[in-house]
């Protein structure tokens, strides 16, 4: 029987891109969602890959949710916390709200999978976890307090978890994008993103292929010895 991936935010964007890339090495993968049914059908008619819904900033649904795709597909040996959200602002403007869901879902969401999956893996002594972190996390941006601190959270979060899955067989990474050309980065202003881009080495915008690529080596079987580590996808946007 194949293992059983979870992409969180699996449906469209970066997670699309890492759905099909892990299903293209065989796991039998689950796309979680929020809320864009649509999007969400279109794409389990087009690719064949069951798709979920739950908030992944809520406990409890996640919970569910994960025991309903073990029900459905079998017990769950990876899972990819790529489900994110911005409310940018700079801190004058930012609301408590704006704050509040970006933790809750960005890294509360990342917590909220560990819990219902991580136990499990660890008990079959297999298990994989990629967090999608970001460059934003790495080296912070004007405008992003409540993303960069969530997304800086997740770099913290990989490296404890992957102390804790260690011995038993349970790696725990991270990816650090840059500017990836995803509905997140068509929502920034042209004017805003042509100076992003003038500050790209490589001199372009990525494409979710390039990342799911390095989901998919986290994910490998190869990769048992890789474990707390980073990733950074950027173009040269940030070395260190
Ligand atoms: P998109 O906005 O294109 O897609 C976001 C996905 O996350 C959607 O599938 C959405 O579901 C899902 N989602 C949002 N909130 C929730 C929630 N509460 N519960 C479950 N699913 C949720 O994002 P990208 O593909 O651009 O980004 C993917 C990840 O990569 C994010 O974590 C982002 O922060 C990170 N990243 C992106 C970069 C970029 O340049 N694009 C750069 C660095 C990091 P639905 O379709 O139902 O709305």
């Amino acid at each position: 029987m194949s293992k059983v991936a979870v992409v969180t935010g699996g449906t469209r964007g970066i997670g699309e891109a890492i759905s099909l890339a892990l299903k293209e090495m065989g796991f039998t993968v689950a796309a979680n969602y929020a809320g864009n049914d649509a999007k969400a059908q279109a794409f389990s008619d087009k690719t064949g890959i069951a798709s979920f819904k739950w908030d992944v900033g809520d406990h409890q649904a996640c919970l569910d949710g994960c025991a309903q795709v073990a029900e459905a597909l079998g017990p769950i040996d990876v899972v990819v916390n790529n489900a994110g959200i911005t409310r940018d602002g700079v801190l004058a403007k930012m609301s408590f709200d704006d704050w509040n869901e970006v933790m809750r879902i960005n890294l509360g969401g990342c917590f909220n999978m560990a819990k219902a999956t991580f136990g499990g893996m660890r008990e079959r002594g297999w298990g994989r976890f990629v967090n999608i972190g970001s460059i934003n996390g790495q080296a912070g941006q004007y405008g992003q307090v409540n993303y960069a601190a969530a997304k800086s959270g997740i770099h913290g979060f990989t490296k404890a978890l992957a102390q804790e899955g260690a011995k038993y067989g349970v790696t725990v990474n991270a990816i650090a994008p840059g500017y990836i050309d995803t509905d997140m980065v068509a929502a920034v202003p042209q004017a805003v993103l042509e100076k992003i881009v003038a500050k790209i080495p490589v001199g372009r915008l990525g494409h979710a292929d390039e990342i799911a690529r390095g989901v998919a080596f986290f994910c490998s079987e190869e990769a048992g010895f890789v474990t707390g580590s980073t990733l950074s996808i950027n173009g040269g946007q940030h070395m260190y």
